[in-house]
């Protein structure tokens, strides 16, 4: 489908959009489907999700106790979610606040364990994608978060002394000058940046695609075409376990984990746990050669700026940019997109936002565009949950670092079942709960009045001023972001 835009007279347009994302069409296609779940079964855990989180935690579970019986029940395909349509960004930021994250039993060690476990997990996913022989496009290239304004700059170095005071020194984020930015990547109005070694660059589907064959070498049965209608709880005093449902019968677990993020709300009883919010990006065709040599990012950082409606950015393994950023931030009622389908204006803003930072990349058409959904709790920071009486656990609520997140959270759901304490039972994210979502229109309106906020704040900043807009303040204060 050919989905035209505008750039100040010249005429944008994404030859593709939706069909999940690009990183799918980049791969050859989808992966052949697996068969839906033959009928009710019984298992000893039971996963619903088959993104990152459900496959992590079922590697893991596996990994600890080869025996278990462990089945994935997933809704269309293994890769289907975000976790076949994001960024790219394998990152150890934290998907949270380390001040809320402080105020669990654990408090501030706690969270310096997790803020050096994430930094370890993106190790640990390179080399497990060594040992499946997962070719996942892994270069980690560090991670550069761009100022391309005064009010941004400040914020940037804001932050660095915020993480000094958590302990995080020069080895883990350190300042670069206009001209230290410049010598590794152009990017047009730079000011200044924070590197973060700890970040790798990936292609998603890849990744997911490559984790769900190891999952199933391991013995794992991943049922796909098998979306589940209800979870339900062990019931005191039976001996069936609790339960997953699913038109073509319930499978009957210890345990039934629900990995389904973004797509949470769409399960009775939990409309208000996860917000499904909507992240967008664009992918340029090939750019030439002459355009990599002016733009360099020869070390494949991740890149994204410090605008309150940020972007990120990455530079793909085929030569392209793939850049995302909010789009349509949510929609009414907890409803989901169409496979990914993006609208024209997206486009258009991404593809505005692409060649302001990257003028070298101005004459490359955009080649796909997508969206896809994340999962927000009320308070932005995330939980693993596993109650032994009921049966269910669950993890998810990365707001938008999820990557390498899930894959420590999938360790640590799956030592949560096996039961034994290990270095990740004591996390803060561990039990952690947040209040529902308000009820609608309240979440639509709240949720698009913060956006609206935050884009007139950039719009000021855009002006020249080194303060942060009070608009975003304002903004942060309704929504309850923590910084
Ligand atoms: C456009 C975009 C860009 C992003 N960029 C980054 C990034 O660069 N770095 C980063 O760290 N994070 C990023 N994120 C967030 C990150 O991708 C997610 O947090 C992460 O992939 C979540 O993994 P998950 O397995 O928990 O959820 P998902 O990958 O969404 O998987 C959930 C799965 O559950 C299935 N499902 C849902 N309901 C049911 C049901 N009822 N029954 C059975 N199955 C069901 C779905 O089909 C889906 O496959 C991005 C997200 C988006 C949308």
């Amino acid at each position: 489908m050919r989905i035209p835009g505008r750039n100040g007279g010249q005429r944008l347009t994404a030859e593709h959009n939706g069909d999940v994302s690009y990183w799918w069409r980049a791969r050859g296609g989808f992966p052949p489907r697996r068969p839906s779940l033959p009928g009710p079964l019984s298992a000893d855990v039971c996963i619903v999700g088959g993104g990152f989180t459900g496959l992590w935690t079922a590697y893991y579970l596996k990994q600890a106790a080869p025996t278990l019986r462990v089945v994935v029940l997933e809704a269309a395909f293994a890769g289907f979610g975000a976790s076949g349509r994001n960024g790219g960004w394998l990152t150890s930021a934290l998907p949270g606040s380390r001040d809320r994250y402080a105020r669990g039993p654990g408090g501030r060690d706690a969270v310096l364990d997790l803020q050096r476990q994430l930094r370890e997990t993106v190790d640990e996913v390179a080399r497990i994608c060594a040992a499946e022989n997962i070719d996942a496009d892994l270069v980690k290239g560090g991670e550069l978060a761009v100022a391309t304004t005064p009010a941004q700059l400040g914020r940037l170095q804001g932050g660095l002394l915020a993480d000094r005071e958590w302990g995080l020194g020069e080895p883990q984020a350190r300042f670069l000058s206009a001209a230290e930015l410049a010598g590794r990547v152009r990017i047009d109005g730079g000011l200044g940046a924070i590197y973060s070694p700890d970040c790798a660059r990936i292609q998603p589907a890849k990744l997911v695609t490559g984790l769900a064959e190891a999952v199933e070498r391991a013995g794992v049965e991943i049922f796909e075409a098998t979306p589940v209608t209800r979870i339900l709880p062990h019931r005191a005093g039976a001996d069936d376990g609790a339960r997953a449902c699913t038109v073509f019968g319930d499978v009957t677990a210890r345990y039934v984990l629900r990995a389904t993020e973004g797509f949470t709300a769409q399960l009775p009883g939990q409309r208000r746990a996860l917000l499904p919010m909507n992240s967008s990006m664009i992918v340029t065709e090939p750019l030439s050669e002459a355009a990599w040599q002016e733009i360099g990012w020869d070390g494949y950082e991740t890149i994204g700026d410090s605008a309150h409606v940020y972007m990120y950015a990455q530079r793909t393994a085929d030569g392209r940019i793939a850049i995302g950023g909010r789009g349509i931030p949510y929609r009414f009622g907890s409803t989901l997109d169409h496979r990914g389908v993006t609208q024209p204006a997206t486009v258009d803003t991404l593809g505005r936002i692409l060649r302001r930072l990257f003028p070298a990349a101005a004459g490359a058409g955009i080649d796909h565009a997508w969206c896809g959904v994340l999962g927000v709790p009320r308070d932005w920071c995330a939980t693993v949950s596993l109650n032994p009486a009921s049966g269910l656990g669950a993890a998810g609520g990365y707001t938008g670092h999820g990557v390498a997140a899930a894959c420590l959270a999938g360790h640590t759901l799956a030592d949560l079942v096996v039961g034994e304490p290990t270095p990740r039972t004591t996390l803060p994210w561990v039990g952690h709960r947040a209040r529902s979502w308000e009820p609608e229109p309240l979440r639509w309106t709240g949720v698009h009045g913060l956006y609206a906020l935050y884009r007139a704040a950039d719009h000021a900043e855009d002006q020249g001023s080194d303060q942060t807009s009070p608009l975003a303040r304002i903004g942060d204060r309704i929504s309850g972001i923590p910084h």
